[in-house]
C-alpha cells in the first residue's frame, strides 16, 4: 500500500473485489451503468460517478463508509471520499 494516503485508506490490508460485476442497486431498478466500484466497508458493488444514478458515490453519503476500489478490470485502485484521496495498490 502506498505511504501516508489517509487513515482509511491505511487500514485495508485486504482489497474487497467485486463478487459480481453489476450495480447492485441499478440492476433493482432496472438502470444501466458505466463503471463499477466497490464499497470497502460493506462489499457492495455500485457505479461510479460517470453513470447516471451515481449510487457508490450515493452509498458513501448515505452511509459514511469511506473507501471505494474500482471494480473494473486491470484498475487497481482506491478512493476515500472524506479525504478525497486516491490511492494504487
Ligand atoms: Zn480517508
Ligand atoms: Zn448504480
Ligand atoms: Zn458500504
Amino acid at each position: 500500500m502506498t505511504d501516508e494516503v489517509c487513515s482509511h485508506i491505511d487500514a485495508i490490508t485486504d482489497v474487497k473485489l467485486a463478487t459480481r460485476r453489476v450495480c447492485e442497486e441499478c440492476v433493482k431498478i432496472g438502470s444501466s451503468w458505466v463503471h463499477l466500484r466497490t464499497c470497502q466497508t460493506c462489499d457492495e458493488t455500485l457505479c461510479c460517478d460517470s453513470s447516471p444514478n451515481r449510487h457508490a458515490t450515493r452509498h458513501a453519503r448515505a452511509t459514511a463508509h469511506p473507501v471505494i476500489a474500482s471494480a473494473e478490470p486491470g484498475e487497481r485502485w482506491l478512493y476515500c471520499y472524506p479525504d478525497d484521496a486516491f490511492a494504487e495498490y
